[in-house]
């Protein structure tokens, strides 16, 4: 599934082909992705409308088009965004036209990807604020941040990493990653971290998904390039999918367990397991 670093690939690669471009049709063949607007009301609001930016908020990716209107999309399991593809896509759920002669596709197997339509700045900040926490680069999201969010947590901190209304754009990869390269296990509770694990911690997310940027995302199963090629983080995990390897670090075989319903892969010896609760404390 598409994270930040995934998504931040694609922004990048279509902002300069994009902006200052008009977009002058769109075609959903698959009404779930605009829902609740039907197809044509999507389109009347944004065709004919100029691109003025790009952006990213977490997973989401906005269009920021002329008169405040903001076409934000997700790619959720398995979108992905192709642009002058030199052939035609199965999947194909909606295709956008810029200036006449730009082809751009939103494949997506699953058809868990939508295109929701925010008309007005204020109206964005309202919609991001009730789905989405702290940006992981902003200066904002400080060691102190971390774990004020986290205090009197008692689940998983794997499960409070994935949560986005804590932190923005922390996907399964990326949570498996930080946590590894933190000396955490995944099943500890979250409000229960050493002060010093909260600063690692937040170093280590930004370590991750930046070197997920520079590798141009992971490509494990759908993501691709807006040419169709593949990102390379997947050469570079050190704990994700490596279930019976050698950890990188000590050599101890990777554990694969499940974690809020998410395969979680881990190091027993890097990352002690939380210690049982005992009946009578000591
Ligand atoms: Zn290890």
């Amino acid at each position: 599934m598409p994270e930040l670093p995934e998504v931040e690939t694609v922004r990048r690669q279509l902002e300069p082909e994009v902006v200052g471009a008009t977009i002058t049709s769109l075609t959903v063949s698959d009404p779930r992705w605009s829902t609740p607007l039907a197809p044509e009301e999507l389109g009347d609001v944004v065709v004919g409308r100029r691109v003025l930016a790009l952006r990213r908020r977490g997973k989401y990716l906005d269009w920021v088009l002329e008169g405040e209107v903001h076409l934000l999309m997700h790619l959720r399991m398995t979108g992905t965004l192709l642009l002058d593809p030199g052939e035609d896509y199965a999947h194909t759920r909606v295709e956008l036209t810029l200036d006449e002669s730009r082809r751009l596709l939103f494949v997506d197997p699953r058809r868990f990807g939508t295109g929701q339509l925010v008309v007005g700045d204020r109206e964005l900040d309202s919609f991001y604020a009730t789905r989405l926490g702290v940006e992981p680069f902003d200066e904002s999201f400080t060691p102190a941040l971390l774990r004020a969010l986290a205090r009197g947590r008692r689940g998983p901190i794997k499960s409070f990493l994935l949560d986005q209304r804590q932190i923005a754009g922390i996907g399964n990869i990326y949570a498996d990653e930080a946590l590894f390269r933190t000396g955490v296990h995944p099943l500890r509770p979250a409000g229960a971290l050493r002060p010093t694990d909260y600063a690692r911690l937040r170093d280590a997310i930004r370590e991750v998904l930046s070197a997920g940027i520079d590798a141009q995302g992971a490509s494990i199963d759908d993501f691709r390039h807006l040419d169709g090629a593949r990102g390379s983080f997947q050469d570079r995990f050190l704990v994700h999918r490596r279930e019976g390897e050698p950890c990188v670090v000590c050599g101890t075989t990777i554990r694969k367990l499940v974690v809020g319903g998410r395969g979680t892969y881990v190091c027993e010896r890097c990352q002690p397991a939380p210690r049982r609760r005992r009946s009578v404390a000591a």
